[in-house]
């Protein structure tokens, strides 16, 4: 079973590629791991990586499709595997795709969880970190007991940078412009599943478990 995971940053794709992961015992994979792996154990496609990052640039495309189609050849990726951020924007797909075509492989599912913008602006925008020691709540899912003070430590929890509704819309709209059209890629590849990812994450995953099916 090769599925990719597709959805908005703060979706929760990669929440559900972890369940996935466990129920049907195959491997979560994002490219942050392959990076970090192939750089730690020195390989040649690690060393290649390391050169574009060290200078702070993007990975090249090709390079990083590589690293994936060298992860997804491992004996643990026999029986299927769940890509988490990769691809992400259509050169990438066509990159995967040619790659995969070559070594007579297909891709089974592409599982889109679908959240409205304003739903994950709320979500994030509710987000409250100790800067402390590093706990994390949520105002409405997740709250202190008291308001405004970590439950771990006592410190004050605080709305990150990262939460800012600014700096989720600026990183939604990337996401609508490069990985957006994937959604129409895999779509008309027929392997496209959508799911309402605005619901619990119990139910999410209960649904993406009928498209998979029971084990
Ligand atoms: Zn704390």
């Amino acid at each position: 079973m090769k599925i990719i995971m597709l959805g908005a940053p703060g979706a929760g794709k990669g929440t559900q590629a972890k369940q996935i992961s466990t129920k049907y015992e195959i491997p979560h994979i994002s490219t942050g791991d392959i990076f970090r792996a192939n750089i730690k154990n020195g390989t040649d496609l690690g060393k290649k990586a390391k050169e574009y990052m060290d200078k702070g640039a993007l990975v090249p495309d090709e390079l990083t499709c590589d690293l994936v189609m060298d992860r997804i050849q491992q004996e643990d990726c026999k029986n299927g595997f769940i890509l988490d951020g990769f691809p992400r924007t259509i050169p990438q797909a066509e990159a995967l795709e040619n790659a995969l075509t070559a070594a007579q492989q297909t891709m089974d599912y592409a599982i889109n969880v679908d959240v409205p913008d304003e739903n994950i602006i709320k979500r994030m925008g509710g987000r409250r970190a100790c800067l402390n020691c590093g706990a994390t709540y949520h105002v409405e899912f997740n709250p202190t007991k008291v308001e405004g003070v970590c439950d771990s430590c006592g410190s004050e929890i605080v709305l990150r940078e990262d939460d800012k509704p600014e700096t989720v819309k600026n990183r939604l709209n990337v996401y609508h412009n490069q990985t957006q059209p994937l959604i129409d890629f895999y779509n008309k590849k027929g392997i496209l599943k959508t799911v309402d990812g605005t619901q619990s994450l119990d139910k999410v995953f209960e649904d993406i478990v009928t498209i998979l099916g029971d084990r």
